[in-house]
């Protein structure tokens, strides 16, 4: 395995094991061992792996057509354009690959919005904790310290304030006249799954109403059904000006999309902004099928029951457990928070249970399974995290441990 990753820069402490085929939430390794995902490539293939008509999409496209650029119109992209909008209430689309790329654009946005209003150095609020990607522009807006440290100078113009804290919001807006946007996410993931309660949104919404700023959420890992609803801000019932949205819109074909309304929809001009792949046809067609799957199959509603289940498991399995902090989420997007660091778990979720989970924050257990499980396997999620924490309180197995398990898989 060593030599397999050995000419690869070490930007990822990668779990030894490597999977070669997969269906649905279930995954095979190279020894044929089968697990269970409960990260669904970390709010990526709400599908599933290998669902058959995105398989045969893929397929189909690539034997038309690619890639042509953004020079030329691409039937595929105004497609999904109109999609998108009509499902979000949007009213313009820009195309790109990534969670990174589809903020950076809304961060582009709100600068222009800013300049617009003759304001010289924009500023855009953020909060602690929050996580926008891993672009210099994008760590810069985010909340966590250490995964910013040793790529300073950060971008100056961001004002971070305490998650779902609106009288922090308030004072920001009467201290500063230079904020022309917010940028939050509705339900923070790799901020420990922490879900923003619907007032904090509803004021939010008011207070950009008041101050002229741009609300722009970032909903790259909440959105598209993970919540039980389409996006996190239909809890609350707002209509933000700004959506930015990735992962689960390709299944797994990387695709981003920054999509706005009023002023924010007419903001660039030609030339002001762009991407070579950003909107291929493979990935635009790919995703207008993600979409057409998630409406059939009703999945955000399927996330809400799911998830309802997943979580009333947790509780009644480990509410009472000793190392149980807190134990939340919203749809199938669920943490249990532990009191003490806990990123070994992930290793041995995988030697002991044959199951795939994250540790975010140092404590916190994140579950996102994909949105097609079955009740069963919702159930074998709660059975094998039950395990995995009653086995040995939270203590960590060694590593010779581990190495040995994955020698004798079957074991
Ligand atoms: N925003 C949120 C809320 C995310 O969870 C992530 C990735 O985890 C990103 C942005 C960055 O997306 P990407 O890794 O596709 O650049």
């Amino acid at each position: 395995m060593q030599a397999a990753t050995s000419r690869l820069m070490r930007a990822y402490a990668r779990q030894p094991v490597s999977f070669i085929r997969g269906s649905g939430a279930r995954l095979w390794d190279e020894h044929g061992v089968e697990y269970l995902d409960a990260i669904a490539g970390v709010a990526v293939t709400s599908l599933g792996h290998a669902h058959p008509e995105i398989a045969a999409v893929i397929a189909q496209q690539a034997g038309l057509l690619l890639h042509t650029s953004n020079v030329f119109r691409i039937d595929w992209q105004e497609r999904l354009g109109e999609r998108l909008c009509a499902l979000t209430g949007m009213q313009k689309a820009f195309f790109c690959n990534s969670g990174a790329e589809a903020n950076e654009a809304a961060l582009k946005l709100a600068r222009l919005h800013g300049h617009r209003r003759q304001i010289a150095a924009p500023r855009i609020l953020v909060m602690e904790n929050g996580f926008h990607g891993r672009s210099i522009a994008t760590l810069s807006a985010s909340g966590n310290p250490s995964k910013q440290q040793g790529f300073e100078p950060l971008l100056p113009g961001f004002h971070r304030l305490p998650y779902d804290d609106i009288d922090a919001v308030r004072q920001a807006a009467a201290q500063s006249p230079d904020i022309v946007a917010v940028l939050v996410e509705p339900v923070q993931g790799e901020g420990g799954i922490r879900v923003a309660g619907t007032g904090y949104l509803r004021a939010l919404r008011a207070l950009c109403d008041q101050h002229g700023w741009l609300l722009m959420l970032d909903e790259i890992q909440a959105g598209l059904g993970r919540t039980g609803a389409w996006f996190g801000h239909r809890h609350a019932d707002i209509s933000p000006d700004v959506i930015t949205l990735a992962k689960a819109l390709g299944n797994g074909i990387p695709i981003g999309a920054c999509l706005a309304r009023g002023a924010a929809a007419d903001l660039f001009s030609p030339g002001q902004h762009g991407s070579t792949f950003g909107g291929n046809p493979l990935a635009c067609r790919v995703a207008c099928s993600v979409l057409d799957i998630m409406v059939r199959d009703k999945l955000p509603e399927r996330a809400a029951a799911l998830g309802g289940r997943l979580l009333a498991g947790l509780q009644a399995a480990l509410g009472a457990h000793p190392h149980v902090v807190a134990i939340r989420g919203q749809g199938l997007m669920v943490g249990i928070e532990l009191d003490r660091p806990c990123k070994e778990l992930v290793g041995r979720a995988l030697a002991e249970q044959r199951l795939l989970i994250t540790v975010t924050r140092d404590k916190v257990i994140r579950l996102l399974p994909p949105l097609v499980c079955d009740e069963t396997q919702i159930d074998d999620i709660v059975a094998r995290i039950t395990r995995l924490l009653a086995s040995d309180g939270v203590k960590a197995a060694t590593t010779a441990e581990i190495s040995e398990q994955r020698m004798h898989p079957h074991v």
